[in-house]
């Protein structure tokens, strides 16, 4: 897998070594281009300085000796144009047509030493000198005009560099020489600028790979992690090696994602486990009573007896489900809130009437003082979420004792607080109350008499729900507060 060409090192690896190639390339072809111009430059200068030298002597010979003639000027530059004329001076001797002659054999001997031939028409066209060694392409006079302006033009032919001297008095006047010992250096150079090329290519590519290797480490152990997982062992990690990196931290946010993985699973583990483990009590309840009342025939107070046992525990897993599939909701998403404006007071007076025969059995007393209030909030759950607390507030009183419900608003919402005179929470316990299956007493729910131990974790969802808070605060002894905030603008008086 490793190797496979799909994988993220290889495409890299690719672009990289791509774009390595085409800037090595792009260079070393400027380099080399650089190179063959300025060796056709040298010999560029080096057919053209011998103009000079020649012109004075073959320019003249076709015609007689002349007073005040303008003549060009030699020089090595690329032509000559006719404001670079001079005049030469009227009483300067002219040279004999056999010294000419003489000198022009001298510069040609010279330049045949240096491998350059030289060759003239004269203006009508004939040959009027010719190095031995001239190629026969060159000995055909070149198509141009011999009169007019002086220009010089260079041209390569047949393995051949010349420059061509036409226009002025002098005809046509070629100098070549041999490019092959140029073109030679060149291809040597061109083959070790591939070497070098490929060369630095081929680090380039090491390099790349050492260097992207070095990068996709950390993703290589994500990975590696991520299968771990994958197969089933929740407690692995990424190892993070340097958190400040974009990979360190992505490393730090999945180690995250995998913790609240493991807590998440282990939540719905004991969560089923503790479900299961709660409707065993009630359903070996009901197989007892049934059982010792099938076993022979029993008096009709016993049967009834039963049958009310029964009937309990059946009651008391119909609250459990109804729990359970509140709070399957509340994990799955639907759990969906129909909110209206209503008078919050009306409802916990509704709340209190329901809760009162409870009360009055315990003899216990509920004081309030409601402001009226209008919010807007899901009349169904947030009935459910108070009988939860105040069916709490007189189930775990104590005889005789008291309630005080208090319903404000403020700024931030609205507040309201379940005061109780029962016999308080350690403070241990209270970071765990509004967990699901929580009870501090364990033992009252052996006896069967205890509730579900979900009220809190429903009240704690559905006050949420409405983006509200739940809080407690407990004196052993004393009693406890349940503190409700929901959210919202209210008003007085009748809903808007
Ligand atoms: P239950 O069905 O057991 O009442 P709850 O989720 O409503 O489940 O409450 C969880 C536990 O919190 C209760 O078992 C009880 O021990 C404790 N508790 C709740 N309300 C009070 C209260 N007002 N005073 C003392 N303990 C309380």
């Amino acid at each position: 897998m490793k190797f496979f060409p799909q994988s993220i090192r290889w495409r890299v690896q690719l672009w990289y070594v791509l774009l390595l190639a085409v800037i090595v390339t792009s260079l070393l072809v400027a380099f080399y281009r650089n190179q063959r111009e300025i060796k056709y430059q040298v010999i560029d200068r080096e057919l053209t300085d011998p103009i000079t030298r020649i012109l004075p002597q073959v320019d003249k010979r076709p015609q007689p000796p002349q007073r005040n003639r303008r003549l060009p000027r030699p020089g090595p530059g690329p032509g000559l144009g006719p404001g670079d004329d001079f005049e030469r001076p009227p009483d300067r001797p002219q040279p004999r047509r056999e010294d000419r002659e003489l000198e022009l054999e001298k510069v040609a001997t010279e330049l045949a030493d240096r491998g350059i031939y030289v060759i003239h028409w004269t203006r009508r066209g004939e040959v009027s000198f010719a190095s031995e060694d001239v190629p026969g392409a060159s000995q055909v006079r070149p198509e141009v005009e011999s009169g007019g302006t002086e220009r010089i033009t260079k041209r390569t032919m047949d393995g051949f560099r010349e420059v061509i001297h036409t226009g002025g008095p002098g005809g046509v006047l070629i100098l070549g020489k041999s490019i092959m010992p140029l073109e030679e250096e060149l291809s040597s150079l061109a083959m070790r600028l591939v070497v070098v090329g490929v060369a630095i290519v081929g680090g380039g590519f090491l390099v790349g790979w050492f260097l992207i290797g070095r990068c996709l480490k950390p993703i290589e152990r994500i990975s590696g992690a991520a299968h771990r997982i994958a197969a089933g062992d929740l407690s692995e990690r990424i190892e993070v090696g340097n958190p400040g990196s974009e990979l360190g931290q992505l490393s730090g946010v999945l180690n995250e994602t995998f913790e609240r993985l493991e807590r998440s699973f282990e939540h719905q583990v004991r969560f089923t486990a503790d479900a299961s483990h709660e409707m065993r009590t009630p359903i070996s309840v009901i197989l007892a009573k049934s059982q010792f009342a099938l076993n022979r025939e029993r008096s009709p107070e016993k049967y009834q007896e039963c049958l009310r046992t029964c009937h309990e525990s059946a009651q008391h897993m119909r609250a459990l489900t109804d729990a359970l599939l509140e709070l399957s909701k509340v994990d799955s998403g639907e759990f969906i809130l129909r909110t209206s404006k209503g008078q919050l007071a009306d409802l916990v007076r509704e709340v209190m009437q329901m809760i009162e025969p409870l009360a009055e059995e315990k003899k216990v007393t509920i004081d309030c003082s409601l402001e009226d209030l209008t919010i807007d909030y899901d009349e169904q759950k947030i009935r459910q979420a108070l009988l939860n607390l105040l069916g709490n507030a007189v189930k775990y009183n104590r005889e005789g004792g008291t309630i005080e419900v208090s319903l404000k608003g403020d700024r931030q919402g609205v507040l309201l607080t379940v005061v109780d005179t029962g016999p308080g929470i350690a403070p241990e316990n209270l970071s765990q109350l509004f967990e699901r299956f929580y009870r501090v007493d364990r033992a009252r729910k052996r006896e069967g008499r205890g509730g579900t131990g979900l009220g809190l974790a429903i009240t704690k969802a559905i006050v949420e729900g409405h983006g509200g808070s739940v809080s407690v605060t407990s004196e052993l002894g004393t009693g406890t507060v349940f503190a409700v905030r929901l959210p919202g603008r209210h008003g007085s008086g009748q809903p808007e």
